[in-house]
């Protein structure tokens, strides 16, 4: 029986700009054939028994010839398999596309196209260009600037001079001068605005802003180099007023989360929005103690307890684990009233249908015990990692509140010393920390040597940071422990940072960076 081949165009680099339609077939795929300029996080979603064909790694010249791809399309769907095959920006858009279709058409292989977002459109878009405007003009023309092996390039200059419309080049880097000067000869005025947007959509995202006698000039002058689209016409005058993505708050940041390996990436996406470079670094992971009869006994115990007190989301999660082997199910939990340490552990709770009967205003051990010490008139059984803060049972007994402290999970340092991240650790703006033990996860990993004085620890709360200021990492504390706060810390932090890594021109003073903090909702 034949498979079945999706070509699914992966757009231009941000990874939110990959379709729905896109995504559940990547989800469904047994094969993927990709391409170089496909992102990681998209890479991130193949399932992971897929099989993964990597045809783009230019770099190492090892660039899979067109025919061979098509050879390998076709293999892979006569073996029966659902393929997809993940091109950048839009598959039939100088993208060879139909050209991969041909071969499968030949044999009789089913196919389907899904179209991807394009650079030629979303390029300028991100650099604040509208590749159309009704005040300017009432076309845009999408043009190659790649010439076949050993042809000149065959370009009709004076026909597109005539549109009047926007010109937008796709592999236009090498051959810019023949390009400009083409169009200057055409009869083009030399004043015309003209941009070129390099890597765009990418937290790299770079634009030039020039005219069509300067574009040549300035581009080799700020080093722009390929992928970059090359835009002409009058709505590049538009860009200055327009570059929203040049506006946030952490754009040209550079942004390490450490992060628990299991924990889905709120932060880094939050931190993305915003238009920092994230790079997730997870060192450590929770795994829970097994066997583990001390908590199976607490819990065939549990309606001793007044209250039931977690720590965080991962304690909930083997809290229902073990409910689970013992033949049990929230009902288990009845008569016992629930204490979490902060809305990630009262949100866990409530995936389950249970509601958090007390949260403290402030989300740390002291905190809660210091709550949990006023409200308790019984006894408190707390589930939480093995080596769980001490804040929290000093509390308790301070309070004369008599308590069970189950250690329910283990917390691994993952992530074995990273020599590639100690020699980027100066690229980072910032490091974030969520929690004491990703602190302790990330200096076991890159070492206790480092020099860590050249960071800036963002911190959720005092207690990390506290760990943080162990290891003489200098620290900036959010004003809640929340995520939200975190990411607004980055925010206010941001304008203190040596500005802008990418080298952007164009890029906002410090002041008026402060006043675009307010301008996306990040609440
Ligand atoms: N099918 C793709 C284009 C493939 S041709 C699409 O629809 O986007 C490759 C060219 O696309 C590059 O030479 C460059 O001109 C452009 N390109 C691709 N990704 C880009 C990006 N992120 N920023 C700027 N240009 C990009």
């Amino acid at each position: 029986m034949s498979g079945f081949v999706t070509l699914v165009g992966a757009g231009p680099g941000d990874p939110g700009l990959l379709t729905l339609k896109g995504r559940e077939a990547l989800g469904e795929a047994q094969v993927v054939v990709f391409d170089r300029l496909v992102s990681q996080e998209i890479l991130n979603l193949i399932p992971a028994d897929a099989e993964r064909i990597d045809v783009g790694k230019e770099a190492s010249h090892h660039k899979v010839p067109q025919d061979q791809i098509n050879r390998i399309l076709l293999e892979k769907a006569l073996e029966g398999k659902r393929v997809v095959r993940l091109k950048g920006g839009d598959p039939f858009l100088f993208g060879r596309g139909g050209e991969e279709l041909e071969l499968l058409r030949e044999h009789g292989v089913p196919f389907a196209e899904v179209p991807g977002i394009t650079s030629a459109i979303a390029a300028p878009a991100y650099g604040g260009i509208p590749v159309t405007h009704r005040d300017y003009c009432s076309s845009v023309h999408i043009i190659t600037g790649h010439a076949r092996a050993g042809k000149a390039l065959e370009i009709d200059f004076e026909a597109l001079v005539r549109t009047g419309g926007t010109l937008v080049f796709l592999m236009g880097v090498s051959a810019l001068p023949h390009i400009t000067r083409g169009l200057l000869e055409a009869g083009m005025a030399p004043e015309t605005p003209a941009a070129m947007v390099e890597n765009g959509t990418t937290p790299m995202q770079r634009r030039l802003d020039a005219t069509l006698a300067t574009l040549t000039e300035r581009a080799a002058e700020m080093g722009i180099h390929s992928p970059a689209v090359i835009v002409v016409g009058k709505v590049c005058a538009l860009a200055e007023g327009f570059c929203w993505l040049d506006r946030l708050p952490l754009r040209g940041k550079r942004i390490l989360v450490t992060r628990p390996k299991e924990r889905a990436g709120t932060l880094s996406r939050k931190l993305r929005a915003l238009g920092a470079e994230v790079t997730e670094y997870p060192c450590i992971e929770t795994v829970p103690i097994l066997p583990n009869p001390p908590l199976e006994r607490e819990l065939e115990a549990i309606s001793g307890y007044e209250w039931l007190c977690l720590t965080s989301p991962a304690g909930v999660r083997y809290l229902w684990e073990a409910l689970e082997r013992l033949g049990k199910d929230a009902r288990a939990l009845g008569g016992v009233k629930l204490a979490a340490i902060g809305s990630g552990t009262a949100g866990a709770l409530a995936e389950h249908g249970l509601r958090a009967d007390f949260v403290p205003p402030v989300y740390d051990a002291a905190h809660l015990g210091q709550g949990l010490g006023a409200l308790a008139t019984g006894r408190v059984l707390i589930l939480r990692a093995r080596e769980g803060s001490q804040a929290l049972t000093q509390a308790l007994e301070a309070a004369h509140v008599s308590y069970t402290d189950c250690p329910t999970y283990e917390t691994v340092y993952e992530n074995p010393h990273s020599e590639a991240l100690v020699k980027a650790l100066d690229t980072f703006d910032f490091v974030t920390f969520t929690s004491a033990s990703t602190v302790k996860g990330f200096v076991a990993s890159v070492g206790q040597d480092v020099d860590f004085s050249r960071i800036t620890g963002l911190c959720i709360g005092s207690q990390t940071a506290r760990e943080a200021a162990r290891h003489h990492i200098p620290t900036l504390v959010a004003e809640a422990a929340t995520i939200d706060a975190l990411t607004e810390l980055a925010c206010r932090a941001a304008p203190m940072c040596p500005p802008l890594r990418t080298g952007n021109g164009s890029f906002p003073e410090p002041e008026k960076w402060m006043k675009a903090r307010d301008f996306p909702d990040y609440s």
